[in-house]
Order: C-alpha cells, then structure tokens, then sequence
C-alpha cells in the first residue's frame, strides 16, 4: 500500500464545497477605480478599500515610477542590514506627523504589522483581550504571542471590565485588541471606554486604524483623531493598502515603542524592506490624504446618500429579509439570512453590472452583501446601484422574501 499524505487536501476541499464556503477568485481588468471591467463587462466597483481613488491616482503612479528609476524595484534586504532607504525615513514620519505620534515603523503589509508588533509586546506570562469580531491578523498575532488569549463579545465594555476584574491580576502584562473600524460590519469600537479601561487596568490598547486612517477625522488621522484621543498612550496600527492607496503596513506611537519593536519585532527584523515603488506611493498617498480633505468630503457625501437610498428601499419593501447593519463608515452592509440568499444577490447585482461581493462564514457569523464607498463614485454610480438593487428585489422576491420561507431568525 502507498498511502498519499497530501490526498487529505481533496477531502478537505470537498468538505469546503458541501458547506458552501468555496472561495475562489475573479480577475477585474484596468486602473483601480469606480469602474473597472470584470469578464468583459464594465461594472461599478462597490469592493474596493480604495476609499479615497488613489490606487488609481497619477501622482501615485509617477511617484512610484521615479523611485523604481532611481532605487531599482527591491530594496535587497531587510531593514536592519541592506534594506533601509531615505524613503523609508521620509515614510515613517509623514505616518508620525499624520497621525501626531513621536515616531512610526512600516511593515510588509498590515498583516505583518499586527504579528510582528502583538507579538513583541506580550507572550507567556501575559494576557491579551481581543474584540470577538477583530481581524484575522490581530487573532493570530495574539496566538502567536503565546500569551493567554480571551475574546470578549463585540465592542462590549462592560464584558472586557469584567474580565479584566477577573483575571488581570496573575498576569504581568496586559494588552487589549481592537479593530478601530470593524473591517466587515463598519461600526467602530468605543475607544473612550477603552483607552479609561486600559488606564485603570494598567493595560495597554492596541488599535488597527487599517479602514479608519486617510477616512476618519479632520487631517485623515484615523479613528483616535476622529473620537478626540490624539495624544492618548496608545499603539496604533495599520495599513498603507487601502486609503493611501498602495502596500504595506505600520505601527505608530511613542519612541520608546517604536525603537523597541526595532529590536524585537520578527516581523520587521526578519524580513525585506519595503520595495522603493510602495514606499513612494505610499508617501504621496499620505500628502494627498492630508492636503486634499474634499475627498474625504467627498467620501462621507456618497456614504450618507447611499445609506439614506438604501433605508428607504428596505423600508420600500418590508417583505424582503434584509437588514442594513449599524455602520459609522464607508462599509455598508445588507445582511442576509442565509449565505444562499447573499450568493444570488451579488450574483443578480452582478448581472447588473455591480460588483458588490457577498461575504459568508466562516469570515463573519452572518452572511451579507459588503459594499464600500469611495470618494471617486459618483451621484449617478449611486443610483444605478440602488436601481439594480431594487431590479434584483422585485425579479427574486421569491428567494429574498420573508413570508415565503420559514424564518431562520
Ligand atoms: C486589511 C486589514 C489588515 C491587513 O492589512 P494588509 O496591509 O492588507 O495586510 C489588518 N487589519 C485590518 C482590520 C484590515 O482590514
């Protein structure tokens, strides 16, 4: 007998099938933008986290162009050794200055950002308290911290204070968790309460600002400008991805943080610099962030106008079993009560020439349509998405309606 050790990979992929949990890819065609081309046919971009249009933007590209000519297209090394250019320099304090810290660190990608920092700052003997809906990068961060891990449920302080009452004590350090926007609902966290919990537990607060930074607040700072907490002793985290419109990720605090992670972060030590091309475009994104708040302007109008359309086609059609999620952000989010229900809506707004992706477990509890704004839709991208949403409900009210299924709620 030849056992095969890999056939185990079949098996599990034919269990992912049966759930229904299959994911696989689709390849969208042109420049990052409101409208791009998905097999073939033009469609309005309702995925992307490009919140601001400047993935897209032509400062960005030449930025990333001229420092390609003059640095070459790696950086060759990690940070420490061969791999740290002026660049990465003029980078980490545009993050320090935008975000009013002492200083700044740039990671791979903000996923890295997350494990190499939670990782650094706590481990055996320690305890971390992470927000039930945190992304993947902070859990795993803090498993591979090796500290003592406990979720409390979303965004409730009056469960973390209890924890923290019950179980700070045997630990020497404490660290809590927390997306500051919450990447697949678009609420945020209560960081007031937070930022006072973590003072009288003698713990620290660590917020990724991944959809928050360049979105929220007056100069684009994030979330802690946004709730007034500029200033306060925090860490925070996030990425150069999504609004800034290019790779990688970063860390920004005091001195003392950010020289320590320096020395003890794997994540950053081990690992190649930043390419000069992203590093570029994320310093031009950064500029444009600050100098130019009539994106963000921009940004809020479109969000206020699609959520004021979308309450009102679901108060329009009180039979259809879909819910608009509380959202304080560009992320806006229908739930549905099934992932079957989610699937044929994306696929109808699909057909429409909307490009909206359906979320489904295990990446959240419920399934639901996600939908992001961006500062670069326009009023008419807006309707045409609320006219095929509204097409999609009348033509599969059938598969969308309550009273015609039994209520799994
Ligand atoms: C996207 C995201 C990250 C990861 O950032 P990347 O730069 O894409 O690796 C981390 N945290 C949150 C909350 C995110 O949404």
């Amino acid at each position: 007998m030849t056992a095969d050790p890999y056939s185990w990979m079949e098996d599990a992929l034919a269990t992912i099938h049966r759930a229904g949990w299959y994911r696989s890819m689709q390849t969208l065609h042109g420049r990052s933008g409101a409208v791009m081309t998905l097999d073939g046919q033009p469609v309005i971009n309702f995925a992307s986290n490009d919140y601001l249009g400047l993935a897209g933007d032509d400062r960005l590209i030449q930025a990333a162009i001229a420092a390609t000519q003059e640095y070459g297209t790696g950086s060759t090394g990690s940070r420490l050794v061969s791999g740290h250019r002026d660049l990465h320099q003029q980078l980490e304090r545009a993050i320090a200055t935008l975000k009013q810290t002492e200083d700044a660190l740039v990671f791979s990608s903000g996923y890295l950002a997350n494990l190499g920092t939670v990782s650094a700052l706590v481990g055996k003997r320690d305890l971390i308290l992470s927000d039930q809906y945190n992304h993947s990068s902070l859990k795993n961060g803090a498993i591979l911290s090796g500290a003592t891990v406990l979720t409390y449920p979303h965004c409730d302080v009056a469960q973390l204070r209890q924890r923290l009452e019950q179980h700070r004590d045997r630990y020497r350090r404490c660290l809590l968790l927390t997306d500051s926007v919450f990447s697949m609902d678009g609420d945020l966290c209560p960081l007031s309460e937070l930022l006072a919990l973590a003072t009288s537990f003698d713990a620290m607060l660590l917020v990724d600002e991944a959809h928050a930074t360049g979105v929220l607040g007056a100069t684009g700072a994030g979330c802690v400008e946004h709730f007034g907490c500029t200033g306060s002793p925090l860490i925070q985290v996030g990425t150069l991805s999504k609004a800034l419109g290019s790779l990688g990720g970063y860390v920004a605090g005091s001195a003392t943080l950010i020289d320590y992670l320096r020395n003890r972060s794997v994540g950053w030590i081990y690992t190649t610099g930043l390419s000069p091309a992203d590093t570029a475009a994320a310093l031009t994104g950064v500029a444009i962030a600050r100098q130019e708040p009539q994106r963000r302007t921009q940004l809020w109008q479109n969000v206020a106008a699609l959520k004021q359309a979308l309450t009102q086609q679901l108060a329009d059609n009180p039979d259809v079993d879909l819910t608009l999620l509380p959202s304080e952000s560009p992320i806006l989010c229908l739930q549905a009560a099934s992932p079957a229900i989610a699937l044929h809506l994306g696929a109808a707004l699909r057909q429409a020439g909307i490009f909206a992706p359906a979320i489904r477990p295990p990446t959240v509890p419920t399934s639901r349509l996600r939908l992001t704004l961006m500062a670069t839709h326009d009023r008419t991208h807006i309707q045409q998405f609320i006219a095929a949403l509204n097409q999609a409900m009348q033509v599969h009210t059938q598969t969308i309606s309550t009273n015609l299924r039994p209520r799994t709620r």
